[in-house]
């Protein structure tokens, strides 16, 4: 007979209908590449899958079609709250929009953490709700980071009585340990959620929604198993590294895929010149009209750096600027795109000031640039102080541009260096995020670029990567199995 898997997929953002950064990718493509996976894989299991997120204001604003499907109250010490959930039509993605007070007016994320919280709380106890409301049982409960976390503790508090839910297993995915949410226990008790009791959570962040959600979850994964191995340590463990390493059985790590044919240089409108593997000498192109845009001069030999990413420093892009500065006897220019904080912009600038005549800093969120600048750069620089997976790396491999990263969470798992990899090396790693280790790496990019029969061989490794879903939703399909089994 034919099982059946009913996951329910809890999350704040799904694009197509809103993403603000990585999350939103997630959303909108892990389910999918779960919906697809071929039947051979899943032992004929039909996975049905309902991704929940709320009914932000910015959906709204765009008129996204939907159609009411439930309607149902929210329990709080306060009082019932009228619940609405709108399916999303035209669209691929099972996506279900929940929609009640605490979410209305409210910015997709606010800088008010009580506003936050109250919005977040609310939606993950309403997303389990909505299961019971239409008697779909979820045989897996699948959370993502701080936002999410309530569902989990809240399913860990109802189903040792509640017989619609005691056979539903939870996944918790920590996407960015650092972001723990408010620490706001009255919201907490509005809602009926308990604090963390596990002794080794320290006692001031019993009440922080990720605090919750870890201790709560049956399993907890990261984005990629370098992170799920770095978060147990003091230096990337944020306040939880003793309590994830007391139960670090139920910690494990899947690396983020992406949609391969979103990023195709074969076939981009916004590229100078389309190229793949079997074309690569058109590439040059990209580099030559690349240099003319930005207004460098156009010289094919001398190596193009590129920095794409949000200016935090969490992405370490001072740690370049200033490798760079010491690195004035070498010949290169490099773009720089991105915002952020103002510090780190300004580091930027100072660099183009310094040397006008080869950096060029552009201060914006440009995604067809950033394009342009994976398809014509020869080296990315994505020197990231700590990187749950990071995907920048995957998308400039692609296109054939070198990355130069430090070897942290997702870019140590997705880098080959030439040191671990000798014959299929692609890319240069460094590990330790301080100036004179980016300064190593950059300068051995430099030397290996100067035999460019070999680049190219390198160029064509990369982008013959696999960084598709397929894999990755096996892994998330046999971790969602292996839950189902222990009861
Ligand atoms: P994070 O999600 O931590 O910001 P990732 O590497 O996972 O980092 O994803 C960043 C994505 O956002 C990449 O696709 C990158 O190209 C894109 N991006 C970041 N900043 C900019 C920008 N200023 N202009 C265009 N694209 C950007």
């Amino acid at each position: 007979m034919r099982q059946k898997m009913n996951i329910l997929f809890v999350i704040s953002e799904a694009e197509p209908l809103i993403k603000v950064g990585g999350l939103g990718d997630v959303g909108g493509t892990l389910p999918l590449a779960l919906i697809n996976l071929p039947e051979d894989l899943t032992e004929q299991t039909e996975i049905d899958i309902k991704v929940v997120i709320p009914y932000h204001d910015h959906i709204k604003q765009k008129q996204w079609p939907v159609e009411p499907v439930a309607s149902f109250q929210v329990l709080s010490r306060n009082g019932f709250i009228k619940t609405d959930v709108f399916r999303a039509l035209n669209t691929d993605l099972p996506v279900f929009l929940v929609d009640g007070e605490p979410i209305r007016n409210t910015g997709t994320y606010n800088n008010n953490t009580y506003i936050d919280t109250k919005k977040y709380t609310y939606f993950s106890v309403a997303a389990l709700a909505f299961c019971r409301t239409i008697k779909w049982k979820p045989d897996i409960l699948h959370a993502h980071d701080w936002h999410t976390a309530a569902a989990i503790q809240k399913l860990s508090q109802i189903r040792s009585y509640d017989t619609f839910f005691s056979h539903t297993k939870s996944l918790f995915t920590i996407h960015n340990l650092p972001y723990s949410g408010g620490n706001h226990p009255d919201i907490l008790y509005l809602f009926d959620i308990h604090q963390a009791f596990d002794p080794e959570i320290p006692d001031f962040m019993r009440n922080l929604p990720m605090a919750i959600g870890l201790d709560a979850a049956d399993h907890i994964n990261t984005v990629s198993k370098t992170y799920a191995e770095e978060i147990l340590t003091d230096g990337f463990g944020n306040g939880y590294q003793n309590y994830l390493r007391s139960h670090s059985e139920k910690v494990s790590g899947i690396i983020n895929g992406i949609m391969m044919d979103q990023w195709n240089p074969s076939a981009e409108k916004v590229l100078y010149k389309n190229y793949s593997v079997d074309t690569l000498s058109d590439r040059i192109e990209n580099k030559r009209m690349l240099q003319q845009e930005m207004w460098l001069s156009q010289k094919d030999q001398t190596i193009l750096f590129v920095m794409v990413g949000r200016m935090t420093y969490q992405k370490g892009f001072d740690l370049c600027v200033q490798a760079l500065r010491q690195m004035r006897d070498q010949d290169w220019q490099i773009i720089i795109l991105g915002t952020g904080e103002d510090s780190i912009q300004k580091a930027c600038l100072s660099l183009s000031n310094e040397f006008p005549d080869r950096v060029r800093t552009e201060l914006r969120y440009d995604e067809p640039l950033s394009r342009r600048m994976y398809a014509g750069g020869d080296v990315l620089l994505m020197p990231s102080r700590y990187e749950p997976c990071g995907i920048a790396q995957m998308i400039s491999m692609l296109y054939g541009c070198i990355p130069v990263a430090c070897s942290t969470g997702g870019l140590k798992d997705t880098i080959k260096d030439p040191f671990d990899h000798p014959t299929d090396y692609t890319g240069f790693l460094f590990s330790n995020p301080d100036v004179s280790a980016a300064e190593w790496a950059i300068r051995r990019s430099i030397a290996y670029y100067q035999d460019q029969q070999n680049w190219s061989q390198i160029q064509i490794r990369a982008m013959k990567q696999d960084f598709s879903w397929r894999n990755s939703a096996k892994e998330y399909f046999d971790l969602y199995k292996s839950l189902q089994i222990c009861e």
